[in-house]
Formats: C-alpha cells, structure tokens, sequence
C-alpha cells in the first residue's frame, strides 16, 4: 500500500514535468501579451511542445521548473531516491538539449526561461526586459554587410594607373 501510494505520488510529480499554465508560464505570456506580441502554445508539431511559440519570429520559448530541468541553481538531489532522482533529471536534460538541437537545426531561436528568475520578483523584471532585448532584435531589419564600392574602386582603378572619368570629364548631367 506504501508503495502504490508513493508510485502515485511520483507519477503525479512526473506529469508535471512539462506542465501547463504554470504560474511562470502566465507571467511571461501576459507580459508578452502586454507588449504586443502574439504567440501560440505549446504546438504539438514542435519538438519538446515549447510553451510559448512566436511563429512571425520563429522563437520557441521553454519556461523550465528548476528542479525537473536541473537548473544550475539546484544545488541538491533530494536525499530520498537520490540516483532515482538524479537519473531522471539527467534524463530530461538530455531531452530538452535534443529538443533545442532539433529546433535549432530548423531554423528556430530557443529561449530558455527559469522558474527561479520568473518567480522572484527581484529577478523578474530583468528576465523579462532580456527577452525583450532579443525579441527586438530580431525585429530589426538585417544588416548588409558594409561595402564602399564607389570609394574603393576608382582608387584601385588609379593606383594600377588606368584612366577614371572624373566629374568634369563626364557627358552626363548630375
Ligand atoms: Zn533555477
């Protein structure tokens, strides 16, 4: 009976791994709601399901329970069932890196966001004002790579010494 209870209790503890709506979760959605942005989530479609997909942007953002993810800030296993423990996180670990790979390689930026720094209200605020950081700039119009043709050839044009119209011998009105 102790056993049944405990295997229930884990199995409870397991489906939250990827668990919806968490509160983290609502807190990153509304901000981003506030600021204009309009995601879909959890997309079946995606590898990992991430919670929260801007498809004009291709971001996928992860808003990860510490524990379950192993975050860095976890510092312990718990004493009970610690490699049972261990093996498990190491093995959601090893998932959500094949999941990011798997965006990655389609193109897709992965964000990754932790209860720890969503939960403080101390550490909130800049977690979010990071996303929106990225978000922006992703907005922004690609970058051509810096050319001055019209400077650098008619000087190499010159230096090999070949004759190059200068303005006043040109037909053509400016
Ligand atoms: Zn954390």
């Amino acid at each position: 009976m102790v056993d049944k209870m405990t295997a229930q209790q884990r199995h409870k503890c397991m489906s939250r791994i990827r668990a919806k709506n968490t509160r983290p979760e609502m807190i990153v959605r509304r901000y981003l709601w506030s600021q204009g942005y309009r995601y879909r989530l959890h997309r079946k479609d995606l590898p990992g399901k991430p919670d929260i997909v801007i498809g004009r942007l291709k971001v996928a953002v992860f808003i990860n329970g510490c524990f379950w993810h192993g975050h860095s800030c976890q510092k312990h296993f718990p004493e009970t069932n610690a490699e049972f423990w261990r093996e498990k996180i190491y093995r959601n670990r090893d998932r959500d890196y094949k999941n990011h790979s798997e965006l990655e390689g389609r193109g897709w930026l992965v964000i990754v966001m932790w209860e720890c720094e969503l939960s403080r209200k101390d550490r909130r605020e800049a977690a979010l004002e990071r996303l929106m950081e990225t978000l922006r700039l992703l907005e922004m119009p690609a970058v051509k790579p810096y050319k001055s043709p019209a400077i650098e050839e008619p000087y190499a044009a010159a230096a090999e010494g070949t004759d190059y119209p200068t303005y006043g011998d040109s037909d053509d009105t400016y």
